[in-house]
């Protein structure tokens, strides 16, 4: 007897399930996928018991026939592609031809559909138990499609059994949910939990063009997370240029496109705006959300020194790029999907993100996306001069003053103090990493958030986008004085705003070091009194020896000096160090370090910008008036001013509403 069978059809369906089918939220995802491509307005969805016991989805699409209607349920039908070609180029969310069997066949199924052309009143309602058919009728119904899947996995106890709790395949479903309603802001949603109604989305209509989809994306981002999103507006088009691969260049030999135009689009968060997971990354390519290392990693990238150790940005971030750039068919859930150019991909995606960071503080917040902007103007960035006393920066409101009535006068010198307070990422109570908006961001002054003990009113600035935060290098700074010889404490015309001087120091020197590479100038250096010799492990001695050159040009003077030492004999000026060898130490782990990451943004060279002004004297050097003033406006000229080159934040404010807050003036 043979051993080798064919498995039945409904065991096949089974195992496809298995890849297909993880958890409730895979159903809603898979039904709710159909319903896009069938080109509903609107989505209802609904579940009970997190997805266990039911899951509905409803849409008003085309909806299908009674032959159509019985031939989704049978594997490999689909209406999406014809031939194998079509893989190449996918433009529907789903093609496999699946889901439905797999579902059907691990669930109590109902399908209820009419043709939206269709004449006649009445549709076709399929029932299917566990992968059979037992009933097939018809039924009255409303033009479009509805699924009902009842209790998933009822045959295979041992899948049901691997169901986590209610509220986490919920947060499941969720979490897809929020997906598609961000991909498709001219759906609407509608969502029930266990009858109660979590979202009603209305379809937000917009223009097809990427202004048009950035305003509908906005309002849908509204509708789902409330109005005080700190985000920026990104919109970046760029030619990719595509080198031929060699087995192209076999196959292809008329001229072949060498460029095609890549758009990243959306919205991601603003400096300082971080999350300790990358839950909050949404991400999405051709309107499919997608999971892509490479694409978290170029978000890193182009985050670059805004964002602190151990952080993640958080984003909505559209890819559109031509489908067959994508290999969409590499996962059964079509979850991951691979670029046929990934590293050219990866690139664009940080460059739009570090585009935009750097236009969020040359142009202000709330300046056009950079793909439309003119470039920066030197007038935008107009410095203010900050003063040690009174009277206040013209621009400022002179009723805020009254609201700092017993603040002494300048501070300077500041009173000795022990130690500085050590430096933590965490944030002092209270304070927000700028430019994140408090509750009282100043954008929109409302009568709640109007200092109380002000007289006039303050000018109204113009209104602005009210998701926009306000740039706080670009509002006047007057000095109160310094405390602990490392914080600026600062006024402005919103509260309070304290400065860390140390990590404003090695922003400007990092800065400036990186301009003079851009310049290929040799950065300066100063020869040491006493040149201090360092012994280091083979392994690093080797590595080492290959980075003289770059650290020669940023002022570091190491040379060879026997089998395994080196002799340090020159440093940049602002730099002392007391341990030479775990400088030198630093500096090779540091460059190992980036020689690992998958980025190509962060050359050796920032890395030893950053190890080389972590060492900067002047940093806790007690600072008074002009140095500090030339210490702000230094501050003012940098492109990214409100994160230390290792992501902490420079600069924090409280606002008046805050500290009313807290001194209970305000219920
Ligand atoms: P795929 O989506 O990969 O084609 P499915 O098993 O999910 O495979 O669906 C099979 C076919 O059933 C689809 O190609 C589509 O023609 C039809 N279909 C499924 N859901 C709907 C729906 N909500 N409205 C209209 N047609 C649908
Ligand atoms: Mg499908």
């Amino acid at each position: 007897m043979n051993r080798i069978r064919l498995l039945p059809e409904q065991v096949a369906n089974q195992i496809a399930a298995g890849e297909v089918v993880e958890r409730p939220a895979s159903v809603v995802k898979e039904l709710v996928e159909n319903s896009i491509d069938a080109q509903a307005t609107q989505i209802i969805v609904e579940i009970q018991a997190g997805g266990r016991s039911l899951i509905r989805v409803t849409d008003d699409g085309t909806g299908m026939n009674r032959d159509d209607a019985l031939l989704c349920l049978e594997r490999h039908a689909t209406s999406k592609i014809r031939r194998a070609e079509d893989l190449a180029a996918i433009s529907s969310m789903g093609f496999r031809g699946e889901a439905l069997p797999s579902i059907a066949s691990v669930s109590r199924f109902t399908l209820t559909t009419r043709g939206r052309e269709s004449q006649s009143a009445e549709g076709t309602r399929v029932v299917v138990v566990g992968g059979k058919i037992v009933e097939v009728k018809a039924a009255g119904t409303a033009p479009g499609t509805s699924i009902e899947v009842r209790q998933l996995f009822f045959n295979l106890p041992a899948r049901r059994k691997f169901l986590r709790t209610l509220e986490t395949e919920s947060a499941h479903v969720t979490h897809y949910l929020t997906l598609a309603a961000l991909a498709f802001p001219e759906i609407a949603f509608t969502f029930t939990r266990d009858g109660r109604v979590v979202w009603q989305l209305p379809a937000i209509k917009g223009g097809e063009d990427f202004p048009a989809r950035l305003t509908s994306l906005k309002e849908r981002l509204r509708n789902l997370y409330g109005g005080e999103q700190n985000l920026l507006e990104v919109n970046f088009c760029r030619q990719m240029h595509m080198s031929l691969q060699p087995e192209e260049e076999l196959e292809n030999n008329d001229a072949a496109p060498v460029s095609l135009d890549v758009r990243v689009w959306g919205f991601i968060g603003a400096p300082g705006v971080s999350r300790s997971t990358r839950e909050e990354q949404h991400l999405f390519v051709n309107r499919r959300p997608v999971e892509n290392r490479g694409l978290n990693f170029a978000l890193m990238e182009g985050y670059h020194t805004s964002l602190m150790k151990g952080r993640y940005p958080v984003c909505c971030l559209f890819l559109e790029i031509d489908p067959a750039e994508v290999d969409v068919n590499i996962h059964p859930a079509k979850r991951e999907v691979k670029f046929h150019r990934e590293g050219e991909v990866r690139r664009l995606v940080a460059e739009a993100v570090r585009q935009r960071l750097l236009a969020f503080h040359s142009k202000g917040a709330h300046a056009p996306v950079p793909d439309t902007a003119v470039a920066a103007s030197s007038a935008t960035r107009e410095f203010v001069p900050i003063t040690t006393s009174s009277p206040p920066a013209p621009a400022a409101p002179q009723a805020n003053q009254a609201a700092l009535p017993n603040f002494p006068a300048p501070l300077l010198p500041a009173p000795p103090v022990k130690e500085p307070p050590q430096r933590q990422p965490a944030l002092p109570m209270g304070f927000a990493p700028l430019p994140l908006p408090s509750p009282a961001a100043p954008a929109l002054p409302t009568a709640a958030n109007k200092p109380e003990l002000s007289e006039p009113a303050a000018p109204q600035p113009p209104a602005r986008f009210p998701h926009a935060p306000l740039p706080l290098f670009d509002v006047p700074l007057r000095l109160v004085g310094v405390i602990g010889k490392l914080y600026v404490v600062l006024e402005s015309d919103r509260g309070l705003v304290l400065l860390d001087q140390h990590a404003a120091h090695e922003r400007i020197l990092y800065e400036q070091m990186l301009n003079r590479l851009e310049k290929q100038e040799q950065a300066p250096s100063q020869r040491l009194l006493l040149p201090e010799t360092v012994e280091l492990p083979a392994r690093d001695a080797a590595f080492l020896r290959q980075q003289l050159p770059v650290l020669g040009r940023l002022g570091v003077g190491l040379s060879e000096f026997g089998e395994r030492t080196f002799l340090l004999d020159a440093l940049p000026p602002f730099v002392k160090v007391s341990e030479p060898r775990r400088f030198v130490l630093e500096l090779v782990d540091q460059l190992k370090a980036v020689g690992q990451e998958v980025n190509t943004l962060r050359l050796g060279e920032h890395v030893v910008a950053k190890t080389v002004c972590r060492h900067a004297v002047k940093a806790n050097d007690p600072l008074a008036g002009a140095e500090l003033e030339n210490l702000i406006s230094d501050m003012r000229k940098c492109a990214m001013p409100y994160t230390c080159p290792h992501g902490r934040p420079t600069i924090l404010e409280m606002n008046y509403r805050e500290l009313e807050k807290k001194f209970g003036r305000q219920q």
